[in-house]
């Protein structure tokens, strides 16, 4: 462990507690927050990140921005019918309706978003619209899906008959309780840089597999299931949503980055701000962060959380490291 490691550690633990460590403390590092990487890269989660940050790369290489990037990377998984995770083909809620929830951030700063957003096959690309054409930030449910529809997007049956069929099964013996579960947890989050160094984000998901009616997740909450700061770095998160929300993962880990953190060791710090304080012998949750250097790093609470690389010209998969 690197000094300043464990000095983080020792200071984390000892005299500030699970706060944030005061700004002050540190100065900037001038190899993480001035050195700027301008070849472009991207990163996402899990094994679909692989055609993701392809379609993302396919802008970057030809001179396009990081949020074009991170729409289209998005796009890419969301349209694929046999991922049960996000977009078409996503496992329903408990009562059978496929509800999404999406959000982007650009370099600049802006964000959009929307939340219980159902028949309509490209959330990313109306949390876009949300950004660039409206004063707001985030849009839910009936009015999210009227301002689609406003906007030319066109309604499309989410539920495949395989997705269907799984979701019948499950009904069958599930005991209709409203708790947490684990069944599922494969969102798509995905930060991109381009060839101007600049960061951007997006991240879709279907969400937990049989939630709650209404439930909605990390994923579109901006700080939460992805934060963008084009200055520091950016970071996105896959898992158990509310252990994100409750630590506002993805905020959290850009700012462990702004006071001097590598990516690496800021995802360490922010699952461990979930795992001193819950049991998570039964919760799974994955970071992914860079930041301007285009240094990367991810971390899980437990084994099985994957990510995809592109950089360099290969679009690779790693296994995360996990706290367990
Ligand atoms: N984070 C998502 C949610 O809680 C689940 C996932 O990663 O698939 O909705």
């Amino acid at each position: 462990m690197s000094n300043r490691r464990s000095f983080l550690k020792k200071l984390t633990t000892a005299s500030v507690g699970a706060s944030l460590l005061p700004f002050s403390s540190f100065a900037r590092p001038a190899t993480r927050a001035n050195s700027k990487y301008k070849k472009g890269l991207v990163i996402s989660t899990w094994n679909h990140g692989i055609p993701a940050n392809k379609a993302a790369w396919n802008i970057i290489k030809n001179g396009g921005t990081a949020v074009d990037a991170a729409e289209m990377g998005a796009r890419e998984v969301e349209k694929d019918p046999t991922g049960q995770s996000v977009g078409i083909g996503g496992l329903p809620d408990r009562d059978g309706n496929v509800t999404l929830d999406a959000c982007i951030m650009d370099s600049n700063g802006n964000a959009g978003s929307v939340a219980y957003l159902e028949e309509i096959l490209h959330p990313i690309s109306v949390a876009r619209k949300v950004m660039d054409d409206t004063p707001h930030v985030m849009l839910a449910g009936d009015g999210a899906q009227r301002f689609a529809l406003d906007n030319g997007f066109e309604k499309t049956n989410l539920l495949t008959e395989a997705s269907r069929q799984a979701w019948l099964k499950w009904a069958k013996e599930a005991k209709y309780a409203p708790i947490i579960n684990i069944e599922n947890h494969d969102t798509i989050g995905l930060i991109s840089m381009d060839k101007n160094g600049d960061l951007a984000g997006s991240c879709t998901t279907s969400g937990v597999a049989y939630k709650m009616n209404g439930r909605v997740g990390d994923s579109p909450i901006i700080g939460a299931g992805l934060f963008v700061d084009n200055e520091v770095g950016a970071a996105t998160a896959t898992g158990m949503g509310e252990f994100v929300m409750k630590t506002l993962g993805s905020f959290l880990i850009v700012e462990f980055m702004r006071q001097g953190m590598s990516p690496q060791e800021a995802c360490e710090e922010g699952i461990r701000r979930i795992v001193e304080r819950y049991d998570v012998s039964s919760i799974q949750v994955g970071y992914l962060a860079t930041n301007k250097a285009g240094e990367v790093g991810a971390f899980a609470i437990h084994p099985g959380f994957n990510y995809a690389l592109y950089k360099n010209g290969k679009n690779e998969l790693f296994n995360s490291p996990s706290h367990l």
